[in-house]
């Protein structure tokens, strides 16, 4: 398989908004399916139960949105539209249950308009612990998560034992590792790897199984080193604010092509959210509280300190020698957006220039974004600064 045939591969799991990888998974194992929303749900639990964990991440750019306005008002994000259009029109049924993490209002409203829509499924409001003392976030994590074990076990999973979860964990891990190298390469050799192909790489993962999508970065891996591919003169940026609802890839693409090499960036999260390796352990829900404590990555939908605010951000462009960060997030997304403030008066104290751009996953039009982070890359080329 070449790079352009893994990456085609994982175009088509992307644009495939009827599942077809999920349904023949299913046909081929006779288990079930369990989807979960942005950001983070810890996934080892879902396959631990012999469950496929399914990330929905809206509708993307092209679907067409007929019912799903008529359940929000105006101004909210696009993402709950979306994902209600593909309830309500049956692109969701091949899944068993849906998963929303605690993230947002909108997100929380959407749980239970999915548990009035669809009262055959499965669905939990999965409440992410705000307090990280391990005695009180911790407990209430972990009994959060036996809950979730032992609903997935009555949907018709199996029982989710102390081995069970070690061996997902397990899988789990390979799977972060693999994808830190996909980072750790692009950061390195940023025009080696592609910022648009290392996205449907991320987006191929949370879909497929998690033993297959390891395989498929480390081939990614191997092969693309030994592509030509030459070097730019771009800018190394970061991009912050895109944790949840996803900038269309065009958008990506043309981020790419108007001068910026992306070193780091925030999308998909949910699949980098631990940094590093989760323990094995005689109890496993406690490797994967203390993970969620003490080893997830700053994000807006979790809490910090004021005073820290921006410096998780900081660290990553001077460790990454970025030159400069695009805050990337969608229109009306309350947690990103009334964060951005913060980070940015982090960023100005450090003397680390930046732009900012809302967009929606259904945006159509680029120029203006493009002629942007172009005018930003040409500014910092020019005086180190826009
Ligand atoms: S895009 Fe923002 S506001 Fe909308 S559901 Fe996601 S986190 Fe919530």
């Amino acid at each position: 398989m070449s790079v352009k045939q893994i990456i085609d591969e994982c175009e088509r799991l992307f644009n495939d908004l009827d599942f077809s990888y999920v349904k023949e998974w299913k046909k081929r194992t006779g288990k079930k399916a369990v989807g979960f929303m942005p950001v983070y749900v810890p996934r080892e639990v879902i396959h631990a139960a012999g469950m496929l964990p399914v990330g929905i991440m809206g509708g993307g750019a092209d679907l067409e949105i007929i019912k799903g306005d008529a359940y929000f008002q105006s101004y909210i994000c696009h993402i709950p539209r979306s994902t209600i259009e593909l309830g309500v029109s049956g692109k969701l049924n091949v899944l068993d249950g849906m998963l929303f993490p605690a993230i947002c209002d909108v997100i929380r409203n959407l749980s239970g308009m999915w548990q009035m829509l669809f009262k055959d499924k499965y669905v939990k409001y999965l409440d992410l612990p705000q307090n990280f003392d391990k005695t009180i976030g911790g407990e209430f994590y972990k009994f959060e998560m036996r809950t979730l074990a032992e609903d997935l076990a009555h949907l018709g999973g199996e029982p989710v034992t102390a081995d069970h979860l070690n061996r997902s964990i397990q899988l789990y891990n390979d799977n972060r590792r693999a994808i830190a190298d996909l980072y750790k390469l692009r950061a390195e050799q940023p025009h080696l790897v592609m910022t648009s192909e290392a996205y449907l790489l991320l987006r191929a993962g949370i879909v497929m199984d998690v033993e297959e999508h390891t395989q498929l970065v480390r081939r990614y891996l191997h092969d693309v080193t030994k592509e030509k591919r030459h070097k730019m003169d771009n800018i190394r940026v970061v991009v912050s604010g895109a944790f949840c609802e996803q900038p269309p890839l065009a958008l990506i693409k043309g981020l790419e092509q108007s001068g910026c090499y992306i070193v780091e960036d925030d999308w998909v999260l949910g699949a980098r959210y631990i940094e590093g390796d989760v323990q094995l352990a005689a109890d496993p829900y406690e490797s994967l509280a203390q993970a969620y404590l003490f080893h997830a990555v700053a994000n807006a939908s979790k809490y910090e300190d004021q005073h820290e605010k921006g410096a998780f951000l900081v660290d990553q462009v001077r460790r990454l020698k970025a030159e400069g960060v695009i805050f990337c997030a969608p229109s009306f997304c309350d947690p990103a957006l009334l964060e951005r403030p913060m980070l940015a008066d982090a960023l100005t104290r450090e003397k680390i220039p930046y732009t900012s751009f809302n967009y929606s996953e259904n945006t159509g039009q680029f120029s203006v974004f493009k002629e942007q982070t172009g005018t930003f890359a040409d500014s910092i080329k020019l005086w180190g600064h826009s």
